[in-house]
């Protein structure tokens, strides 16, 4: 006897006659066919319809062949059908970030490369707002190469922790800084910290340093790239822009799409571009000469929905006052670049506002 015979039976046998709209079929517990013959087990509490449900089950089964039906019954109740398993709620990475205690305004500022001057913006710009009269953080999260604390002129400057542990940050220039670079042993220590525990160390540095209550803005300076550290941190705490630092060539250009692309992932509003080295101005004739080239950079800021927040010459006072500690905002404001760092500023602040 086919299976699907037996079943059509038995869902066709209704069971009206003891008043219910249910059939045989709704009662099934177990089914077995072996050749002709049938076993079935029904669901039925009662043994008041035993007689007749049997006398049902083997009427309609012989009707289509049944030699033998044998029929047993269970007051079990139903099996409580389980439900299908359900998917596991979608995480949003982003819903544990935390705003950093003490800041109102978090900027990173990131550089797809090495080299194209990202600590020197960030830590001009931390300077340019503190001129401004704003109360200012720079935290250096370069694990790779921390140079905050030399251009800050903030290397033999020492870090301190407030009874509950957390790090208290040294001033600089009147700019509260922290660096890795100064919690470790010496200057040429290496620091190649990976996975578990660069995650770790950027955790601790983000949520363990006691900023005090009223910081304006904290300029946080990322290692370059686009990698664990940009991601770790987009993941953890609340930013509230990153400024991508570039030099007018087109490979650093390349990274500056990568760095957009990534930011938008981690939902950071990007604020804009700066393009560092972008000209230099002859001392000699007072011309200006793009010797990178003519400059894309407005093109792909444009093309990526953002802005160009300014462009900052060649001049080596930039380089000699970093070695010495001094951002050239403060060192020689009157300079081309410490111009543009100040115009830079303003910019920040107005998108940051927008
Ligand atoms: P990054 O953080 O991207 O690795 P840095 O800010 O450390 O880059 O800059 C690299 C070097 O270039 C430093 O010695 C710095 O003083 C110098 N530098 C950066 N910007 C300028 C500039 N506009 N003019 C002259 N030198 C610069």
């Amino acid at each position: 006897m086919a299976l699907q015979g037996v079943m059509d039976t038995l869902k066709n046998a209704n069971l009206e006659e003891i008043g219910v709209s249910f059939s045989l079929a709704d009662l099934l517990r177990d089914l077995r066919i072996d050749g002709n013959n049938v076993y079935i087990k029904l669901f039925s509490p009662s043994e008041k319809y035993h007689d007749y449900l049997k006398e049902k089950a083997e009427k309609v089964l012989k009707s289509i062949g049944a030699e033998q039906v044998e029929v047993e019954f269970t007051s079990e109740p139903p099996k409580q059908q389980q439900p299908p398993p359900q998917p596991p709620p979608q995480q949003n990475p982003f819903e544990n970030r935390r705003r950093i205690p003490g800041v109102k305004k978090v900027i990173a500022v990131a550089s797809g490369k090495g080299g194209v001057g990202k600590s020197t913006v960030a830590v001009n710009l931390a300077a340019a707002l503190k001129k401004m009269g704003y109360e200012v953080g720079y935290l250096d999260a370069d694990m790779y190469g921390p140079s905050g604390p030399t251009m800050l002129g903030a290397k033999d400057k020492q870090v301190t922790a407030t009874p509950d542990n957390k790090l208290i940050p040294p001033e600089a220039h009147g700019i509260k800084m922290m660096s890795i670079g100064l919690l470790l042993p010496s200057e040429d220590t290496p620091v190649i910290w990976r996975g578990p525990v660069l995650f770790k160390a950027l955790s601790q540095f983000l949520f363990d340093i006691n900023w005090g209550e009223g910081l304006d803005f904290l300029i946080i300076d990322l290692p370059p790239g686009t990698g664990d550290v940009q991601i770790t941190l987009g993941q953890t705490a609340e930013i509230d822009g990153a400024v991508i630092v570039t030099t007018p060539q087109d490979v650093a250009l390349i990274d500056v799409k990568k760095g957009i692309q990534m930011f938008n992932e981690v939902q950071i509003p990007v604020l804009g571009i700066v393009e560092n080295m972008s000209y230099f101005v002859c001392p000699d004739n007072g011309k200006a000469y793009e010797i990178f080239g003519k400059s894309k950079t407005e093109e792909i800021a444009k093309q990526y929905n953002t802005e160009l927040l300014g462009k900052i010459p060649i001049e080596p006072k930039v380089a000699e006052f970093a070695d010495l500690g001094i951002p050239i905002v403060l060192a020689k404001e009157d300079s081309n670049s410490a111009k543009a760092f100040m115009e830079i500023a303003q910019n920040v602040i107005r998108k940051l506002s927008e």
